[in-house]
């Protein structure tokens, strides 16, 4: 294939992935947005693999067949929940990617530079590998903690930001020796020494994060991920692989801010880590009172059957019980029944963001009732019952009412605000942020304890 022709469709594929991107702004754009995608990608891999740069194709077959069959599995039996470590595992990959492609470059024994170019080239290498290893040891500690493998706690060295400001002027001086060193052999010493470096940074900084904050610790491995596969682009020039690192990049970047603003954290004290320990040890400041009351789920059947407008606040207890199906169905019995259901969302709710709509859209729950939280959060005075399934700290008063709590700040859900407020889960558990929720405890408040499938299969009967 020419080089013209690859370039074409090299920039097809790249409109594509803008349209994709849009595409997934919006649930009902984004089944079009993810065929995009594909297409995109499609069209990329047949140019480069007919592209004149491939002169083997076992190799890449081979690969390719490989990576396929594993991608089927892990489709096919990675649950919704299991997503953000899938998505931590993908991403060490690229790092990974991205530091081998550095290393063959550099050793590629037909590529010769000099004077300027020569600096370019290795300033590309240089920062390529340093991204790489960085987001490759950083992925697999957050797929560790992801999955429970190791703790979910920051762990805090001692004097931790004095260790990441001495590791990064040692990368920054390796640097200048790597760049001003006559032959090859001298490139090695300081190139090895930074991915060590490199590879021990990652491991710190992600390590050192805990608590709630690990979804904008994944988003932000996915930026890393862009910037180094887009430093492979610089590296192999090219133009398709500079685009789109940029366009992940750029994404994952935008994606960490908005999950940071939607808690009211502040983006660099995520990085800098720590959330879940000092905070969390004074928790609430203001004691819980009042006692919280246990309900049926028939009693819950009569509030729901007598009630004009019913509000639905799903969260992470509905992903990991799987019940946005009977969820679907409870609220489809209602509506035939007259009564005005709608769904509110917390940007935040589940494990990552848009987990709740894609649930939720999968169990067929018609798009015009799913609202965001700005929507419906002035909305709770008129509603007779709301009904939380599995959400825990987006309902949260103490988010607002006591500025002590570790979630201070954090926009939430209003629910106390309803006429009742029935509160789907299995016992006074805290949720993923560790906090003790006063809602339990409100007067109009009643709980439904259990696996919230199972009680929402029986209310679908009780309703029925
Ligand atoms: P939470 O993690 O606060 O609470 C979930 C609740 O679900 C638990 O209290 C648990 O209580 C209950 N639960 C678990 N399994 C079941 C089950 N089978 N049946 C019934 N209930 C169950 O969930 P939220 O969605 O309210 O909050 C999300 C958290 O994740 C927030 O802290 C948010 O900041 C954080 N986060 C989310 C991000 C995102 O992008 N979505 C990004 C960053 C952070 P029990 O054990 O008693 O059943």
């Amino acid at each position: 294939m020419s080089a013209g022709l690859v370039n074409a469709i090299y920039l097809g594929a790249a409109i594509l992935f803008i349209l994709a991107l849009s595409g997934l702004s919006s649930n009902e754009n984004a089944r079009r947005g993810n065929l995009y995608g594909m297409l995109g990608m499609g069209l990329a891999i047949i140019a480069t693999v007919f592209s004149d740069a491939v002169t083997s194709y076992w190799v890449i077959l081979v690969c390719m067949a490989a990576g396929s069959v594993l991608g089927i599995v892990l489709a096919r039996r990675v649950r919704m929940t299991q997503m953000p470590q899938l998505v931590a595992l993908l991403h060490s990959l690229v790092g990974l990617a991205a530091v081998s492609v550095g290393y063959a470059t550099y050793l590629d024994p037909e590529l010769h530079f000099s004077g300027a170019e020569k600096t370019i080239h290795d300033i590309e290498v240089y920062l390529g590998i340093y991204i790489g290893a960085m987001t490759f040891s950083g992925s697999v500690i957050a797929f560790g903690k992801l999955s429970a493998m190791i703790t979910s706690r920051p762990v805090l060295l001692p004097a931790r930001h004095l260790i990441n400001l001495i590791m990064l002027i040692i990368v920054i001086i390796y640097a200048v020796i790597f760049i001003n060193a006559p032959t090859l052999s001298d490139a090695y010493t300081p190139l090895i020494i930074m991915t060590i470096i490199a590879l021990i940074f990652g491991v710190h900084m992600v390590i050192a994060i805990g608590g709630a904050d690990m979804p904008v610790v994944i988003s932000m491995l996915n930026s890393y991920s862009g910037w180094a596969a887009a430093a492979t682009g610089f590296m192999l020039a090219n133009d398709l692989l500079i685009v789109t690192g940029a366009l992940v990049g750029s994404s994952g970047a935008i994606l960490s801010y908005i999950m940071c603003r939607a808690m009211n954290r502040n983006f660099f004290s995520v990085i800098s880590g720590g959330f879940g320990t000092s905070k969390k040890a004074s928790s609430s400041s203001s004691a819980i009172v009042g006692e919280s009351v246990a309900t049926s789920v028939e009693e819950v059947a009569m509030f729901l059957s007598s009630a004009k407008k019913v509000m639905i606040v799903p969260g992470y207890g509905m992903a990991m019980a799987q019940a946005q199906r009977a969820v679907s169905d409870v609220s489809r019995i209602l509506m035939g029944k007259g009564v005005n259901v709608i769904f509110g969302i917390h940007p935040v709710a589940g494990r990552m963001p848009g987990h709740m709509n894609v649930l939720l859209a999968e169990a067929k729950v018609p798009y015009d009732v799913v609202f965001e939280m700005d929507e419906v959060n002035d909305d709770f005075p008129n509603v007779d019952v709301t009904l939380v399934i599995g959400a825990n700290d987006t309902v949260n008063p103490a988010a607002l009412d006591d500025p002590g709590s570790p979630i201070s700040g954090m926009p939430v859900l209003e629910v106390w605000k309803s006429k009742m407020t029935v509160v789907l889960k299995r016992s006074m558990a805290t949720g993923y942020a560790g906090v003790d929720n006063p809602l339990f405890y409100k007067e109009n408040t009643r709980m439904l304890f259990g696996d919230a499938k199972t009680n929402m299969d029986e209310l679908v009967k009780a309703l029925s």
